[in-house]
């Protein structure tokens, strides 16, 4: 038994992407903007690596970006924290996320996530030697309108005293969701109740189209229970860099810190400074990135429709939902392996990011349900519609 199952297979983004560079198919898969970053952000950047930013930063992060971080959560949220002790930056989100779970998951303990989920969550949980329970959306359709929502009841029942983690993803990949004060108080509340420690990614905070984002952290009674987690890849439109941070107060902080110095040891210098500068801007920005953002999910929305699909419009992220079947396509997995070659469009199927119901999982739920990012540029979604008109 050489390795943690599923986690040796190359991951479905990276499958679908070289499935799409190797056809030339339209990659609406893997979630990553077509969008430039702010000049400022960039040309900082550019300006570090000149300038000789370019040796291993402190562990932690540089003392600016850590301020910015502390300051960017002040001022969005309200919520205060101590740059010196209380922030981390680290290698992306995902580094984040791999740190908290290993440094705080015992062999046997239980991790609620919500389910369809990110799949990091499922591999580092494995990796921890965690037990992964889910807790489904459930999905709805009325009138040709798909929509999923989480049923506060199922995410109280879900924890329980062998929990030590709840990891929570709001706003949500892959179903666009924003969960609600009411889903963020039941799961408060029984974090509190099992002494759970709760996992926030909040990658998507300011990718929100009109609920707005409301950070766990904020809701009474779990600010000393919270690690939130952040991504510049996101907020700045730069996934490459691969710079994330971690707000939290100091014991998880240093517990998360612990195992971050194994992971990377450190995280891209010429980039943080370059990040601290993006946290900076004024809240327009961030406003500008998200309309941007809207008119293009307004423009696949449209597509999907047009070819007869049922849509869950999403309140915020880079990705929507459809249900192909109304085309006859029920097996969602089976269509997006054809896709790239039939249609020359890659997409991912909803399942993947699911257990299987003989493992305890809901992907049976999901079964028909297909994922796809509009986070690209016009001509890519436009040559998208076309394809998949011609197709469907
Ligand atoms: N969490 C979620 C929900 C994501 O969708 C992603 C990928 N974009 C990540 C974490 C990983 O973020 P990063 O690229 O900063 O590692
Ligand atoms: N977060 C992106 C998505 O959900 C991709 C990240 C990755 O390739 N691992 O598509």
């Amino acid at each position: 038994h050489l390795w943690v199952d599923g986690v040796a297979q190359p991951t479905v983004f990276a499958r679908m992407s070289a499935r799409a560079a190797a056809l030339g198919a339209m990659n609406l898969g893997q979630g990553f903007p077509d969008t430039a970053p702010p000049p400022v952000v960039a040309e900082t950047a550019q300006r570090n690596i000149r300038e000789g930013v370019n040796q291993y930063p402190p562990g932690p992060g540089r003392p600016e970006l850590r301020a910015a971080i502390a300051r960017h959560q002040e001022r969005f949220y309200a919520l205060a924290w101590d740059p010196g002790s209380e922030v981390l930056v680290t290698t992306g989100a995902t580094e984040a996320i791999a740190a908290a779970i290993l440094a705080l998951v015992r062999p046997g303990d239980e991790v609620v996530t919500l389910e369809p989920f990110y799949d990091s969550y499922a591999a580092t949980i494995a990796l921890a030697g965690g037990v992964h329970r889910t807790v489904p959306f459930e999905v709805r359709c009325t009138d040709g309108e798909l929509s999923l929502s989480v049923a506060p009841h199922a995410l109280r029942e879900a924890v329980t005293d062998a929990t030590r983690l709840i990891l929570l993803n709001s706003p949500h990949n892959p179903t666009g969701a924003v969960l609600g004060r009411e889903v963020l108080e039941a799961l408060v509340e029984a974090a509190c109740a099992h002494d759970a420690i709760i996992v926030s990614d909040e990658v998507y905070e300011h990718l929100t189209f009109a609920a707005s984002h409301v950070p766990v952290a904020t809701l009474p009674g779990a600010r000393e229970r919270t690690i939130t987690i952040g991504s510049a890849g996101k907020t700045l439109s730069v996934t490459g860099w691969k710079i994330g941070w971690v707000t939290a107060v100091p014991e998880l902080v240093a517990a998360v810190t612990g195992v971050k110095q194994w992971l990377t040891f450190t995280s891209g210098a010429p980039f943080q400074g370059a990040v601290a500068r993006g946290l900076e801007l004024p809240e327009a920005q961030y406003a500008a990135i998200a309309d941007d953002l809207a008119r293009r999910r307004d423009l696949l929305v449209d597509t999907l429709r047009g070819i007869g699909a049922h849509v869950a419009v999403p309140e915020a992220g880079y990705f929507v939902l459809a249900d192909l079947s109304p085309l006859g396509e029920d097996d969602a997995t089976a269509l997006c392996e054809r896709l790239p070659e039939e249609a020359g469009v890659v997409a991912i199927p909803v399942a993947a990011f699911c257990h299987d119901d003989a493992a305890g999982g809901h992907a049976s739920q999901y079964r028909s349900l297909v994922r796809f990012a509009f986070c690209k540029d016009d001509a890519t979604l436009a040559e998208a519609a076309r394809r998949l008109g011609a197709w469907a």
